[in-house]
């Protein structure tokens, strides 16, 4: 079969051709109907060599659609022919967090006393999803998503399954008269917008500084759009400051500045990891009670939610067709920048190559 690997680090990746995956045990084989290309992927594969415990060749691939063709002797056989979104971590199941339900925050995925990153999930330290097929390791990563176009099921397995657990952790603190900032509205952040309208949320005020994604936040229905944590600092002010901030971008100029922009009992979630900074303390006059919270991906509790939300019409990610020969080249557009919406390869079919000849 073929798959897009990272075969030396800190090098773009390739298209192989692999000996085909056969299920054993608990294993499940997908066809692989559809699958997202992800920032953190150019993260991966840009880093030297050391930092991640995975194995090379890696096949790519963590926001993965696809239906169930095969499984192991273990498995269940009534999941042959489902349509499913994978959950991307592959947790440990037995540890305290896991046993609470918090499969992202499990107590093996942390940083090896030798210092290296261990192995998430697929394409993510195992075999991943840019591939005509792949095994998951048991049917508790898989969520049934019930007839949902694959090409939007995929977005959903980070994209929207992170930007929903951010909002999550604040669930609280969204009612109908809250006062929501959404920074960066790119891939995690447009459906961000999305996921606090169908929470109830009130107000929601989106900062970015690309005007294309400013268009986009409008389109949504935010109340207010604004090109910088600056500009939008008067309107907050007046609002008595934000109840929530979901900052995407998690650059400097967003993360200092809007720690001051929260109100009382407020919560400023850092999701995007650019490199901001935020000093807080009791004694530098921010608001009482101020929280900060860096959340990481989410549960499979919260990827049913999300599978539920888009199957409601309540949540639709902007995507990209490609065909699977095409990914390193929409690796390259989404290093450079130009990639509007969520890159998805479609191994299945040469759907985006005829539609892009066409034109
Ligand atoms: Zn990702
Ligand atoms: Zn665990």
């Amino acid at each position: 079969m073929r798959a897009v690997q990272l075969t030396e680090w800190g090098q773009g990746p390739a298209v192989a051709d692999i000996a085909d995956p056969k299920p054993t045990g608990r294993e499940l084989l997908l066809d692989v109907d559809a699958a997202g290309l992800c920032l953190s992927d150019l993260h991966v594969m840009g880093t030297a060599a050391g930092v991640f415990d995975y194995p090379l060749p890696q096949t790519l691939g963590h926001e993965v659609a696809g239906t169930v063709v095969e499984v192991g002797g273990e498995a269940d056989p009534s999941w042959i022919g489902k349509e499913v979104v994978v959950h991307g971590i592959w947790s440990c199941g037995t540890c305290r967090n896991c046993l609470r339900g918090r499969e992202n925050y499990c107590l093996g995925l942390v940083r090896r006393p030798d210092g290296r990153l261990p192995r998430i999930g697929n394409g993510l330290g195992h075999p991943g999803g840019l591939a005509d097929q792949m095994l998951v390791p048991s049917e508790s990563v898989l969520v049934p998503t019930d007839g949902l176009e694959p090409m939007l099921a995929a977005p959903l397995a980070d994209a929207g399954l992170t930007a929903y657990h951010a909002i999550r952790t604040a669930a609280e603190l969204i009612d109908s008269s809250t006062v929501a900032v959404v920074i960066g509205i790119g891939g995690l952040g447009h459906m961000g917008i999305q996921i606090l309208r169908a929470l109830g949320a009130g107000t929601i005020i989106a900062i970015d500084q690309r005007a294309k994604a400013r268009e986009l936040a409008t389109e949504l229905h935010a109340t207010a759009v604004y090109p910088s944590v600056d500009a939008a600092a008067d309107q907050i002010r007046d609002l008595r400051g934000a109840d929530t901030i979901f900052d995407f971008a998690g650059a400097p100029p967003t993360v200092e500045p809007s720690t001051e922009l929260l109100g009382p009992g407020g919560r400023q979630v850092v999701i995007g990891t650019a490199g901001g900074r935020a000093t807080v303390g009791k004694d530098l006059g921010l608001a009482s009670g101020w929280q900060i919270a860096a959340p990481f991906w989410g549960t499979r509790a919260d990827l049913a939610a999300v599978v539920q939300l888009a199957n409601d019409g309540l949540l639709t990610a902007e995507t990209m067709p490609f065909a699977l020969e095409d990914v390193p080249e929409a690796y390259a557009q989404l290093h450079r920048g130009e990639m509007a919406g969520r890159a998805v390869a479609l191994p299945k079919n040469q759907r985006a190559r005829l539609s892009r000849s066409r034109d």
